[in-house]
């Protein structure tokens, strides 16, 4: 989820470019692409994850589908990220991601399997060769991106998410395509020996984990943006359908749930140290030593770049550090001669927060649903670095909530050594159901506040009236 409102932005200038582009490439031409592509795309999803060894295993299942695909391919290339994010995608040249998002979600290696092969099915149909040149068509209404979120957002980070090809890896497949990668994948996976019926159950999941998502986010029903069924739209349905066209049942298949779930026992989940932990409303981030409350009822989300907020009134907020030179500045030069000197900034105030020095100003901007709205800055001098929140109010809002803004902004503070040394990262843990456990009693085992029991039946795949059985292993969040 890097810079929301700059990529919002980005997909709107990018609509007009979304012709058919049919150029095809040579195969060495991909790999060279691939290639390059690669290091920009660890950069982008928060480098690989290699605790426990898990891009192994990643790999592993990937190798092991390799010799069954339809079209065989000179080099694969398999990477499992380090971003709580649940998405997948390939890149030209045999270059296929994973998340750790995405296998929080899986409850056995036949649904990874079941994700691996199907962007192996859009690298062997060459899909990804074709979505690439229509990237590079998008990155020429970029330019237009790039003004806008000059204002508000800085360039660097607009500039950096084009440069990283953020617009490749968030680009839509196509209902063909996807239809295809479906056939493609089910049919190596049953060559291999997994049941492709992991692959429907799979999709269950991530349907119920967007909609659980939605309903955080204050906008259910809704599509979430990054997320593997905005890239890849897919319904049970219609994956049940080319089940039974490609008829791939082998005689044996496995899903090999023991052997995953002891796999990804302790694996991270969320947020990573070096990113800083949300728990709630609270972000704190041990090694900046810094924390907040947002204002009540913000959803809110982490990334490498900045947290970012929404809420179902419609109000968004931003928060990250300037530009490393500016970190010396006063906050009231910085905000009104640099992030805001193109701004028409009304009501410029200094103030304190916790003893440290701050300032704020307004401006009225055009939102990009079009309406009007209010943007509220402020900058605080933390010693070592700047500090910015940005929130967007609409105007029919704006006005009623300027004062619990500014009063979460004053709980901008710095964590004490002992605050930063009690934030631990979550991890999942996979524990086995007594007699007499109910999805409430496991549930209530898992390390968060709120929604527990929604996000303990999406991690494990349970309806609402399920009971879990004794014996049965499930996946809980703890500390
Ligand atoms: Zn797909």
């Amino acid at each position: 989820v890097k810079i929301k409102v700059a990529v919002l932005l980005l997909v709107a200038v990018a609509t007009p470019a979304q012709a058919q582009f049919t150029v095809f490439m040579s195969p060495e031409k991909e790999r060279k692409i691939g290639a390059e592509e690669h290091g920009k795309a660890l950069k982008q999803f928060g480098g690989v994850y290699t605790e426990n060894n898990l891009d192994e295993y990643v790999a592993q299942i990937g190798f092991t589908l390799a010799p069954h695909v339809s079209t065989p391919q000179p080099e694969w290339r398999f990477t499992l990220l380090n971003s709580p994010m649940v998405n997948a995608f390939a890149l030209p040249g045999g270059y296929v991601y994973i998340t750790r998002g995405i296998m929080a979600l899986a409850n056995n290696e036949a649904e990874l399997a079941g994700v691996v092969g199907h962007e192996m099915g859009h690298v062997e149909a060459r899909h990804s060769a074709q979505r690439y040149s229509q990237a590079m068509a998008t990155q020429i209404g970029a330019g237009i991106v790039g003004l806008l979120g000059n204002i508000f957002l800085g360039t660097d980070a607009v500039g950096s998410l084009v440069a990283a090809g953020g617009a490749m890896y968030l680009q839509k497949n196509s209902r063909e395509h996807e239809d295809e990668a479906d056939a493609l994948g089910l049919k190596t996976m049953a060559r291999t020996g997994y049941s492709p019926q992991a692959v429907p159950a799979f999709l269950q999941s991530l349907n119920d984990d967007t909609a659980l998502t939605m309903k955080l986010l204050g906008r259910p029903g809704g599509e979430l943006e990054f997320n593997m069924m905005q890239t890849h739209p897919r319904t049970v349905d219609r994956v049940q359908r080319t089940i039974q066209e490609v008829s791939a049942y082998p005689a044996n298949a496995t899903f090999r749930r023991d052997a995953y779930l002891d796999r990804i026992d302790g694996m991270l989940f969320g947020d990573t140290p070096d990113q800083g932990f949300i728990r709630g409303r609270v972000f704190a981030h041990p090694q900046l030593r810094i924390g907040f409350t947002a204002p009540a009822r913000f959803y809110l989300m982490n990334d490498d770049a900045a947290v970012t907020g929404t809420r179902p009134d419609g109000v968004r907020m931003q928060f990250d550090s300037a530009p490393r030179q500016y970190a010396r500045s006063a906050p009231a030069d910085y905000l009104t001669r640099v992030w805001g000197a193109q701004a028409r900034l009304a009501n410029v105030e200094q103030f304190t927060v916790n003893g440290m020095p701050a300032a704020t100003a307004q401006a009225a901007i055009q939102s990009q649903q079009g309406g009007q709205a209010v943007a509220r800055l402020v900058v605080i001098g933390a010693g070592d670095a700047l500090y910015r929140f940005m929130f967007i109010a609409p105007n029919n809002v704006a006005r009623q909530v300027q004062t619990e803004l500014i009063q979460s902004v004053r709980t901008f503070h710095r964590l004490s050594p002992q605050e930063a040394a009690a934030l631990k990262p979550l991890r999942l843990r996979v524990v086995p159901v007594r007699s007499g456990d109910t999805q409430e009693s496991l549930a209530a085992r898992m390390a968060m506040e709120e929604y527990r029991l929604e996000l303990f039946r999406v991690l494990n795949g349970f309806r609402a009236n399920e009971k879990p059985e004794a014996g049965q292993r499930v996946k809980l969040v703890t500390e």
